[in-house]
């Protein structure tokens, strides 16, 4: 007996929390995504900054293929080789020496918060517990990470939650150094801000952090969830920064669309989490590290990187095009494939409603908060799909501007 599946489906046997598009996508290939009525889609939203080689590469089918005729799973009480080949790989790519696997960024970053207190437990007592985030920062949905996280609508109605956590301005040197301390014992930032609006961090900002954690013997953490694995323009944003964090947590595009997460940090860090102090039973899977690790080869080109680099520069032409034409954005942002256009004020907290004008014209994008498109598109997408991606959301916003 087959069921018939549509939208509807979704109000009936799903738990309320998420309000998915109208149409249901069953198909997808590179940067072109098609529905359950042949509806075919160009994908500016990537699966939010995750399909980072787009849908269905014909390299990352093979080696998920390969490895589910081999090994599936074995858990961590054995190890396997794709594992300690995508350590090897991830150490040898950054400033890591160490890697730990899960399954999600959420996870990623709750192993870097514990591992920062209890390095911080090992070397100075635990006193020493603070965590220092930044307002409107997103660093996951546990129950940690959104209190470590900046805002206050994803931690309404679940207190008490930890404590020991102190929020600061982003991009605000004197709000950092009023806060931190010798009881802190890690401070946490995304390098771009992605679902906080998509706001890159100044360098200077970045540096004052460095300086700072060096000076209280605090742990620096970079939360590249959103903007690691090529999406900056490099492998890494703290590459493209230039500052080095002792902790740096990668999920989204590690593994192009299978769920992997990693936390990444240097060999005296690492030793904080001796046998037993942390664990995860999928972390470390075959399959998801034999597709991170063809993931991270095919990423980490000099000719990937420097398409990204030349991929933001056509979309955010193309946007500033159609801004120059309907004056709806105050400004265009971001760093290499992820990107933000800002609703100028006469539009604000209607940044929902361009994505549904986009959705009528088979274009998907996404939003960050409630004034911000947001634009995360595969770093290997098509000219030809940047351009017919851009009128189609110049189509989008004309409606938008003067509803039919
Ligand atoms: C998406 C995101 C997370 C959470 O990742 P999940 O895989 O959804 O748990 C954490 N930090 C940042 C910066 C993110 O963008």
């Amino acid at each position: 007996m087959s069921i018939s599946i549509t939208r509807a489906t979704f109000d009936k046997v799903m738990v309320p929390n998420y309000g998915p598009a109208g149409f249901i996508p069953v198909k997808g290939l590179g940067s072109r995504v098609w529905d359950q009525d042949g509806r075919e889609f160009v994908d500016f939203a990537g699966g939010i900054a995750v399909n980072a080689l787009g849908h269905c590469h014909p390299e990352l089918v093979a080696a998920l293929t390969e490895q589910a005729g081999k090994l599936w799973h074995v858990s961590n009480v054995f190890t396997n080789e794709p594992v300690l080949k995508l350590a090897t790989a991830l150490t040898e790519a950054t400033f890591a020496d160490r890697a730990f696997f899960c399954n999600s960024g959420a996870e990623a970053n709750e192993a870097a918060f514990k591992l920062a207190r209890k390095y911080a437990a090992d070397h100075f007592g635990t006193d020493k517990h603070e965590i220092l985030s930044c307002k409107n920062a997103f660093h996951g949905r546990t129950l940690f990470t959104v209190t470590v996280g900046g805002q206050p609508k994803y931690t309404e109605g679940f207190a008490p939650v930890p404590a020991g956590v102190t929020h600061v301005e982003f991009n605000n040197i004197d709000s950092l150094k009023a806060a931190i301390s010798d009881r802190t014992c890690a401070v946490v930032i995304e390098p771009v801000q992605g679902e906080g609006g998509v706001l890159p961090a100044d360098k200077a900002f970045l540096e004052a952090a460095r300086a700072l954690c060096d000076q209280h013997n605090a742990l620096l953490i970079f939360d590249e969830v959103q903007t690691g694995v090529g999406r900056s323009g490099s492998l890494y944003a703290y590459m493209e920064y230039g500052i080095v964090p002792d902790i740096l947590t990668s999920a989204k595009s590690l593994g192009g669309g299978f769920p992997i997460g990693a936390m990444l940090t240097t060999e005296k860090v690492a030793r904080s989490f001796g046998i037993g102090t942390h664990g995860s039973t999928y972390g470390g899977n075959p399959l998801a590290c034999a597709v991170a690790l063809k993931v991270l080869e095919l990423v980490n080109t000099p000719a990937m990187l420097d398409g990204v680099r030349a991929r933001h520069a056509r979309l955010r032409q193309g946007l500033e095009a159609i801004n120059a034409k309907y004056g709806v954005f105050k400004a265009v942002r971001g760093m290499g494939l992820l990107m933000g256009a800002v609703l100028a004020d006469a539009y604000a907290g209607r940044a929902k409603d361009v994505l549904k004008a986009a959705e009528q014209h088979q274009l998907m994008v996404l939003v960050a908060g409630l004034n911000v498109v947001r634009f995360a598109p595969a770093l290997n997408i098509e000219e030809a799909d940047i351009d017919e991606g851009l009128a189609r959301f110049e189509a989008a916003i004309a409606d938008f501007v003067t509803p039919r």
